[in-house]
């Protein structure tokens, strides 16, 4: 049954259709529910097409992700809605590009059986060969391999931190209270909250993961690739617990804590295959972890003095 994007008031209908010759998409014959409670319309994004719902999904817009995840992607089966597959699909193959560009700028852990200890000359005279450091990066073990092994390896990466990623939150909402110990059960209602239908609530976690589109702009405009794609996958975090949150109606902390959990599981499968690999992951050499902060900084303030200018140079 959908509800009021506003108050999630149960209503019969979101609209009524007056005239079948009239198109649905210019708002003609068709008048919006009124919601019985709150007296706003039920849900206004029935009027609006996608460009709309994609700048309200990421300015997480409440409305527009109760619309997405109860009134139109919602099935009563427990299955994913078609359009859903599709997304998937397409954030997973541009995760797989987004990964690759950043983890081969990653340098090789001295530990890496690849790793070429530096020479124990000065690096004064220009005649010496390349550096070790331009050959102690992920680049150069990964282009020793035929193009389609390194591209399914970065796939085989991508799947699996996104299972790792979605499969903690589904088992742990799945959970009921009362197979938890009685010692423990308050506590855990205070932390993760019981919601038994995992479908939907990876449907959330991909739809508020579209975020991730956004490095297409990388095809216009030239950006710091690392930096950008680590506030991509800040920003995607935040998308996600807000999804979890209008799902659920459970809290920001219990929404934060999933997300929390799941992402921490993922970079621990991503860093594990990386490690097994023989590949720099970007752990303790400040490139990720607290640097993704430091990143995150320097491209917030990058996008503050790009807007400036703007405004100065009218
Ligand atoms: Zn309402």
């Amino acid at each position: 049954m959908p509800i009021c994007i506003e108050c999630r008031f149960p209503v019969e209908a979101l609209y009524t259709a007056y005239s079948k010759a009239d198109d649905r998409s210019l708002g003609k014959g068709v008048r919006l529910t009124q919601c019985p409670r709150c007296k706003r319309f039920a849900d206004k994004y029935v009027e609006h097409d996608f460009v709309v719902l994609f700048i309200d999904l990421v300015l997480i817009k409440p409305q527009v992700y109760r619309h997405l995840l109860f009134n139109r992607l919602g099935r009563d089966d427990d299955k994913f809605d078609r359009s859903i597959v599709r997304l998937g699909i397409l954030l997973l193959l541009f995760d797989v590009y987004l990964t690759w560009a950043r983890i081969e700028k990653l340098s090789l852990p001295p530990s890496s059986p690849h790793h070429v200890p530096p020479p124990s000359s000065t690096p004064t005279n220009t005649s010496l060969p390349p550096s070790s450091h331009e050959t102690n990066t992920n680049a150069a073990v990964l282009q020793a391999q035929p193009l389609i092994l390194q591209y399914l390896f970065f796939l085989f990466l991508v799947v699996s931190s996104t299972l790792a990623f979605h499969m903690p939150i589904r088992l742990l909402c799945s959970l009921p209270p009362t197979r938890i110990p009685r010692i423990w059960r308050g506590f855990w209602k205070r932390i993760v909250p019981y919601y038994p239908h995992p479908t939907p609530l990876s449907t959330a976690l991909l739809v508020s993961s579209c975020t991730k589109l956004f490095p297409i702009l990388l095809i216009i405009w030239d950006y710091d690739l690392p930096s950008s794609a680590t506030a991509v996958s800040w920003a995607v975090i935040v998308n996600n617990v807000a999804a979890l949150e209008i799902l659920m109606d459970c809290g920001y902390l219990r929404a934060g804590v999933l997300v929390g959990i799941g992402a921490g599981l993922r970079s621990v499968i991503a860093n594990f295959v990386l490690r097994a690999m023989g590949l720099g992951t970007g752990w303790g050499d400040g490139t990720a972890g607290w640097g993704d902060v430091d990143s995150l900084v320097g491209m917030v303030r990058g996008v503050d003095g790009w807007v400036r200018r703007g405004i100065e140079n009218g």
